[in-house]
């Protein structure tokens, strides 16, 4: 396979999508390239991804919402549900 410059893994979709979807991609995948960790287990690489925003967990069985393409977000991270009750 031709090698990509910017899209790296991307790459595998040829010149289909457009540039930007396929950085964007990119960047969520690298994301998971790292290991997607269990927030109630901690075991790394047992989520699935049932939904956008729903994640199974493989190990514990331990089913949570979180990001649409990763468990956690920066802004979930930051605003707990007991924060958000106080408001
Ligand atoms: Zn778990």
């Amino acid at each position: 396979m031709a090698k990509t410059k910017s899209v790296k893994s991307a790459g595998r979709f040829g010149p289909r999508y457009g540039a930007t979807l396929r950085k964007r991609l990119l960047a969520i995948e690298q994301k998971s390239e790292k290991g997607l960790r269990c927030p109630k287990c901690k075991s790394v690489d047992k989520l699935v991804r049932v939904a956008a925003g729903i994640w199974d967990c493989r190990a514990c069985g331990a089913r949570f919402a979180g990001g649409a393409f990763v468990p956690q977000t920066t802004l979930g991270k930051t605003l707990t549900p007991d924060e958000l009750k106080l408001k």
